[in-house]
């Protein structure tokens, strides 16, 4: 029977603890395990915590499920996911195209890791499909690299479209669904190789835990990718896995509230005087309204907008935010603003991600949405 979202979210991979009936994994905080005999193994066949630990397989299994994929892996951060998924697939000489707004660590380890070690990218507008098709460099083109929606314009890129023109060419279609999270969004269902995610966002949901995931619904490629994650060691740890598994489990009820009240924050902003533009995926003028009602179950938590006066006006509205926590980072229960240019895309300044002076970015939390209203009013009052 194909079990519901919230099911697989509390269940898979989370059978009751054979040993003691604890309905939760345990933290397993332990490095090796016995052998009955050299090479005998027990159950599982745990040998040592950099290849597997049963905390750490819990919620490979968990994000396996939520994602629809078959193989799931828990990393140390999203970007050790990425950087594994990167060195896994890539070699010297290949091609990469990245949204033209991707998130700055992303573009950071193109351009600073990835680039000397002999891997070129492209940024391209990922919402044009047409632009990519002409980006894409026939034999050399490895991977399109997938964000939607995107930090923090909330572009929106059709994926099962760029599954298409990747597979034409050969290439692996990558989506980081950190935005959307996988409550909202199933990239390997519209043709997606692999999914990543910052698990620190929407998935842990209480900013308590850096962590990061790579899910594929292939065999061949998760052998692969659990090799590399093996090979290079940037796992995550017992308790991060623990911690990110207990998340995990109210990943949809939260994101429905997030839903409700980035809703009613939009309201706000669309009709507030000194709000000169919204960036938000549910909006019928969003360019990618579209192609976000077909691949999206709803629009998400995040919103940004631009405020009249300039990058000094926007700055103030961060700052006189209360309820809203000034801060870098997404997806936990509680509300915080920010100042993109700034802030999380302050290293982007001068590059084609550079983002405009008088944006301010907002994670809608889960707080009661009159407050939330309240504060926004008074910080833009
Ligand atoms: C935060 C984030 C990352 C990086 O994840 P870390 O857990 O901070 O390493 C990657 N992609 C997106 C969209 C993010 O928001």
């Amino acid at each position: 029977m194909n079990q519901g979202f919230e099911t697989l979210a509390v269940h898979a991979g989370q059978e009751a603890d054979p040993h003691t009936g604890a309905v939760v994994p345990p933290i397993y905080a332990v490095s090796t395990y016995k052998q009955d005999g050299v090479g005998g193994l027990r159950a599982g066949g745990y040998e040592y915590s950099r290849s597997a630990n049963p905390t750490r397989t819990a919620l490979e299994e968990a994000l396996a499920a939520v994602e629809g994929g078959t193989r799931g892996l828990a990393f140390a951060s999203g970007l050790a996911a990425e950087d594994t998924l990167l060195r896994a697939v890539c070699r010297p000489g290949d091609h990469v195209l990245i949204p033209d707004d991707a998130y700055g660590g992303t573009y950071r380890l193109f351009a600073r890791v990835l680039g000397p070690w002999g891997v070129s990218f492209d940024p391209v507008p990922l919402g044009d499909l047409d632009a990519v098709r002409a980006a894409v460099r026939s034999g050399s083109t490895r991977v399109i690299w997938v964000e939607t929606p995107t930090n923090p314009l909330l572009n929106v890129a059709d994926i099962a479209g760029l599954a298409q023109i990747a597979h034409d060419e050969g290439a692996l279609l990558v989506v980081d669904n950190t935005f959307a999270s996988p409550y909202l969004q199933q990239p390997l269902a519209l043709g997606a190789d692999v999914v990543v995610h910052s698990t620190t966002k929407y998935v842990g949901g209480h900013s308590d835990v850096v962590g990061g995931a790579l899910v594929t619904g292939s065999a061949d490629l998760g052998e692969r990718l659990a090799y590399h994650q093996n090979a290079m060691g940037p796992v995550a740890g017992p308790f991060d896995a623990w911690l990110t598994l207990r998340g995990l489990k109210t990943l949809g009820v939260r994101m429905e509230r997030h839903c409700d009240n980035a809703e009613r924050v939009v309201d706000l902003l669309v009709s507030h005087p000194r709000v000169t533009q919204v960036f938000y995926p549910g909006l019928p003028e969003h360019p990618g309204h579209e192609v976000a009602a077909k691949q999206m179950r709803r629009f998400g938590g995040m919103v940004s907008f631009r405020v009249a006066g300039g990058e000094e006006a926007a700055v103030e509205v961060c700052a006189r935010a209360r309820l809203f926590t000034l801060g870098e980072s997404l997806g936990g229960v509680e509300s915080l603003i920010e100042h993109p240019g700034r802030m999380t895309h302050a290293s982007a300044a001068g590059s084609p991600l550079e983002v405009p002076a008088d944006l301010v970015r907002l994670s809608v939390g889960i707080e009661t949405v009159d407050d939330i209203l309240a504060d926004l009013t008074e910080a833009l009052s």
